[in-house]
């Protein structure tokens, strides 16, 4: 198996379906309206492009439908999970949690905030941050627990909470919970509440990057919180400090954030129309018997952001890589690693993590294949995508193992 999967070759050249969209939430006429507006406002030399109204009014319906307090918007959801995790001043030494199973952003921001990166296994099902694991790397040290929902399967983050209340830092009381829900918007988590709600952890941070759920003219994010002094203090780190400490400029756009009220309005449409066409495939694939399907969640709580399937683990590694090469040379269909084990993947988490491992995630991550899923793929296109899955598993299961 190839150490670094980053080195994998992308066979991206003469795909009929690309690896992954380049498009998650997609735009009609009410965006390109929304867009054409802002120009013709911002074409004054009295008002330009000042976010002002817009920015403002983005946020509170954000708030609004996510049951939140506060509502911060930033420009990307990477800033935002930095800014987030500065306001916990970490000291060398100060943890924080997370799943290995992860996308690289988040890791590098607690690193990059001067924490102690300290990961933990996925559950083997929903690939989620798993709970038993979180208590056993537990200490007095620990300063956040950090949840990603994982490619859309909503976590449950009650034990989290729990684990966190019962595990009191000595000088800062019960560690906070940071919800990574860039794959995540507009998801309903097992409490019935929506993902990023005041019950649903300390802070939530969303991108609105081009491939997620809702996207901003391609970059964006938002932080939620019921913490009046964090929303107070993301608010000044993103307009250089408000003249009085450190702080940048990271906001969103006037243009932006108008798209982004639009997007937001047409957010159900556009997950329900995801998770319908995820289930078609779910049940296109349901008698192939090598791949494991994504779990059966509540439709309403798993948004599919990427339809994650799991090859058998004598598969794992090279036989995985047979059959993506299979689907891209012999079927057009391109597909993904959504995503490999952050150490593995990036160096800097590596050096950093040196001596930690997690074995159930490396294993999980060498099963893992994302074909190409988008609720724009036409009909006839998903039924060929689908007949390609099933013809190239069972292409490798003829292929004797090297
Ligand atoms: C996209 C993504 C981010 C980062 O968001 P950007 O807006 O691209 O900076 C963070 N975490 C996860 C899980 C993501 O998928």
């Amino acid at each position: 198996m190839p150490t670094n999967p980053l080195t994998v070759p992308q066979r991206a050249a003469g795909l009929r379906w690309p690896v992954e969209p380049g498009q998650g939430g997609w735009y009609t006429s009410a965006e390109h309206t929304a867009t054409q507006k802002v120009m013709a406002d911002s074409d004054d030399w009295r008002t330009g492009w000042k976010p002002g109204a817009y920015c403002a009014g983005f946020e509170g319906a954000f708030a609004a439908r996510m049951g939140a307090r506060y509502a911060v918007a930033f420009n990307s959801g990477g800033t935002a999970m930095e800014m987030v995790l500065r306001h916990l001043r970490l000291a060398p030494g100060d943890e924080v949690i997370s799943c290995a199973l992860n996308f690289v952003g988040p890791h590098i921001a607690v690193i990059g905030q001067g924490g102690r990166l300290v990961l933990t296994e996925p559950d083997p099902v929903t690939l989620n941050l798993d709970a038993t694991d979180t208590e056993r790397v537990m200490s007095q040290r620990t300063r956040a627990i950090l949840v990603t929902h994982w490619n859309g399967a909503v976590a449950d983050l009650r034990p989290f909470l729990d684990l966190a209340a019962a595990h009191p830092h000595p000088v800062y009381g019960p560690p906070v919970v940071i919800v990574d829900a860039a794959r995540a918007c507009g998801g309903i988590t097992p409490a019935g509440a929506r993902v990023g709600a005041d019950s649903e952890g300390w802070a939530t941070v969303f991108s609105f990057e081009s491939k997620k759920l809702m996207t901003t003219l391609g970059q964006g994010g938002m932080v939620t919180t019921s913490d009046p002094q964090l929303a107070e203090h993301l608010r000044l780190l993103r307009t250089y400090g408000g003249r009085a400490q450190w702080g940048t400029n990271q906001m969103l756009s006037k243009a932006q954030a108008a798209v982004g009220w639009v997007q937001l309005a047409r957010l159900d449409e556009m997950n329900d129309a995801r998770i319908d066409r995820a289930h078609e495939r779910t049940r296109a694939l349901a008698d192939v018997e090598e791949l494991t399907l994504p779990p059966t969640l509540d439709g309403r709580r798993h948004l599919y952001y990427r339809h994650n399937l799991l090859v058998p683990e004598q598969w794992a590694g090279e036989r995985r890589y047979e059959l993506m090469n299979t689907l891209a040379d012999r079927h057009g269909v391109g597909s993904i690693i959504s995503d490999p084990v952050t150490y593995l993947g990036h160096g800097l988490i590596r050096e950093h993590t040196r001596g930690q491992h997690c074995p159930r995630a490396e294993q999980l991550a060498a099963r893992l294949l994302c074909p190409v899923l988008h609720p724009r793929i036409s009909a006839e296109d998903e039924a060929a995508i689908c007949d390609a899955i099933r013809q190239a598993t069972a292409s490798t299961a003829r292929t004797p193992a090297a």
